[in-house]
């Protein structure tokens, strides 16, 4: 089940394209807009982050048509023109309330979602971590032969260094056969 925003009144409700049961307000009528502001698009975190902008407009500006242009002129800025009833109260709300930025991340559910990069797996990672020590270590273990402590020493900590940076890099998963679960 989709949940989605009301952008009337911030409120979540299940199924974009149904009335809001907290306000009694029926969806935009913009198909595409509706569903844009739903968990189907749009990750959760972000849902809840923008249903709390949409609670402060409501707030302040009392009409659930004000609020709705409102929002839509806060996240798209000149790109979306309020009709002129509302243009004047839409600019003084803007300037009037410190409304926060909202990084806006995709749920990842809807269809035709470009597929995530492939993750490295604990194989790639001990391969590469295994180059990285035998290149090291060899090199470390040469300059002492040749008495060449420090450079040694230098070349330790590079190594330490880059394998630090190596373990950090993205999440490190087993690799499975088979297709992924359905969302
Ligand atoms: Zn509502």
């Amino acid at each position: 089940m989709t949940v989605a925003l009301c952008l009337y009144c911030g409120s979540f409700k299940l199924g974009a394209l149904v009335p809001c049961p907290a306000c009694g307000h029926e969806r935009t009528g913009d198909t595409g807009l509706d569903l844009s502001f739903s968990d189907w698009y749009i990750s959760p975190v972000t849902l809840e982050a923008l249903g709390g902008v949409v609670r402060t407009i409501r707030a302040n500006a009392g009409d659930p048509e004000l609020t709705l242009w409102t929002f839509l002129s806060y996240l798209n800025g000149d790109q979306v023109t309020p009709p002129a009833a509302h243009q004047a109260a839409v600019d003084t709300l803007l300037r009037k309330l410190s409304l926060p930025k909202v990084e806006i991340q995709p749920s990842g559910r809807a269809a035709g979602t470009p597929p995530a990069p492939p993750e490295r797996t604990i194989r790639d990672e001990a391969l590469s971590g295994l180059v990285l020590v035998t290149v090291v270590g060899g090199t470390a273990w040469l300059l002492m032969s040749l008495e060449q402590p420090v450079l040694a020493l230098i070349f330790g900590c590079v190594g330490g260094l880059l394998w630090r940076r190596l373990r950090r890099r993205g999440p490190r998963t087993i690799a499975v056969q088979g297709t992924p679960p359905a969302p």
